[in-house]
């Protein structure tokens, strides 16, 4: 996921994807720029609630995400963490101590791959509806 308004996430589809990646004993965590913050449009509490009710809705489809990582910054605020800077990869590395070359990053933008170039992630380029779940059927093949 990239930046977002105000609009709430469609859960719905991706819910069996996510379930699969669970059951397979994948770490599932999002990595998101949500720069609505630091430009006034959204409130970090209002972000938060988004993410809460989120995660209720994947529970209730009987999956489960592990975490969730954002950028408040604004582009011009040059922070670290903002895609496709790799700073929140790092915090999710010094957290989980994941296994880079044997994850994946499923990213929505051409400038992901980027990203996961830097960290030495794989990556599946997903677009729209079904891109989570034909990422999903690549990862577990
Ligand atoms: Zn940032």
């Amino acid at each position: 996921m990239n930046d977002t308004n105000k609009q709430e996430p469609n859960t719905s589809k991706v819910i069996p994807a996510i379930a699969k990646l669970n059951k397979a004993g994948f770490l599932v965590i999002i990595i998101t720029n949500q720069s609505a913050i630091n430009r006034g449009l959204m409130s970090t509490q209002e972000l938060v609630e988004i993410h809460m009710r989120m995660l209720t809705e994947i529970e209730k489809g009987g999956a489960s995400v592990d975490a969730i990582y954002y950028c408040p910054h604004a582009p011009d605020e040059g922070c670290d963490c903002r895609k496709p800077k790799v700073g929140m990869f790092n915090q999710v590395n010094g957290d989980y101590m994941i296994d880079y070359p044997n994850s994946w990053f499923v990213g929505d933008f051409e400038s992901d791959r980027e990203v996961a170039e830097k960290v030495g992630l794989k990556f599946i380029l997903a677009k729209g509806d079904g891109g989570l779940r034909k990422a999903v059927d690549i990862i577990l093949k």
